[in-house]
């Protein structure tokens, strides 16, 4: 009888398609006690009697969603093993959709990377292939250090926007004004800021530098002396231009209504060459950049009462 396919390692996890869910004696021999079936396909329940089943439904296509699925199928792999079973991952053929199931497991089981955890796979199944979209996904995974909770990651929910931006943008129209992300709504305390971009006319704020956008992957503060703009998220003094649903337009600011820049959901060529997309800039001539001060800084220059000041407090205190 052959053997079913299994990871090495002390885990009994297997990998295998349709036709390993059909080896009913093959499944017993190896202790297996759990199937994760990762398809959208009508399955036959009789196959799955006396096991325990779990349905996570996808397709193997790039832009399928399987992130969000990873800790749910990561938590039946661990209750799977945890209760001394062994766990059975399968798609359609055993190559795409159950090995990155298979893989986001070892990610966070291991601290492993997604290369490392492949290879592990492959030594048990060298067909094992996640498509070019989950193999991106197990990347940010990997990233976001393989968190048990997701959905409420503010990298995942960026990714989300730039997937839903990318799917308005295949269609050739701006996205929808509910699904802007204005990431100034979603700052995260304790990002560095160097330097704001303020209006050149009225001195508005109307940036910091954790917004701007890199291209020519390299980094934001140090942009080509030929590049005329800055790149931007959407920020919510935006907020009325961009919901309007125009693929392009230009931004105004908000407290002179100079017009400081434009921008253009399906992207906008950079003056040294390099394509943004989506393009939401300010332009170079219309903004200043000014260097904002360290919080150390500015929290020692207010707090510390000069020497006369001192004094004066403590004779304050003696006549308490
Ligand atoms: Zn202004
Ligand atoms: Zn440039």
């Amino acid at each position: 009888m052959a053997l079913l396919d299994k990871i090495p390692g002390e885990l009994s996890i297997y990998i295998g398609g349709l036709f390993t869910v059909r080896r009913r004696v093959a499944l017993e021999a190896s202790g297996i006690t759990h199937i994760l079936s990762v398809l959208k396909l009508p399955l036959d329940q009789r196959l799955f009697e006396g096991f325990t089943h779990k349905v996570v439904e996808v397709d193997d296509v790039d832009d399928e969603n399987l992130l969000e699925h990873f800790p749910a199928c990561i938590r039946f792999i661990r209750d799977a093993v945890g209760s001394g079973g062994g766990v059975l991952v399968h798609c359609a053929m055993g190559k795409s959709r159950s090995a990155t199931v298979v893989c986001a497991f070892l990610i966070q089981k291991y601290g492993i990377t997604p290369d490392e955890a492949l290879a592990q796979i492959r030594e048990a199944r060298p067909l094992c292939e996640p498509n070019d979209g989950f193999w991106q996904q197990l990347k940010l995974y990997h990233q976001m250090k393989a968190p048990n909770d997701v959905e409420s990651t503010p990298t995942y929910q960026r990714w989300l926007y730039q997937r839903e931006i990318e799917l308005s943008r295949a269609c050739g129209q701006a996205p929808e004004a509910e699904k802007i992300r204005f990431e100034d709504e979603h700052a995260v305390d304790g990002t560095p800021t160097d330097f704001e971009l303020r209006c050149r006319k009225c001195r508005r704020s109307l940036a910091t530098s954790q917004y701007l956008v890199e291209h020519q992957s390299r980094p934001t503060n140090a942009l080509l002396t030929s590049c005329a703009h800055y790149f931007l998220d959407p920020l919510s003094w935006m907020r009325l231009e961009l919901e309007q649903a125009k693929l392009d337009g230009r931004l105004e600011c908000p407290k002179c209504k100079t017009n400081v820049g434009k921008y253009a959901w399906q992207g906008m060529q950079c003056s040294c060459g390099e394509w943004v997309v989506p393009a939401i800039t300010l332009a170079k001539g219309r903004v200043d950049e000014v260097k904002v001060k360290t919080e150390s800084g500015t929290s020692m220059g207010i707090r510390m009462p000069p020497p006369a000041n001192g004094r004066r407090l403590a004779g304050g205190q003696e006549h308490l």
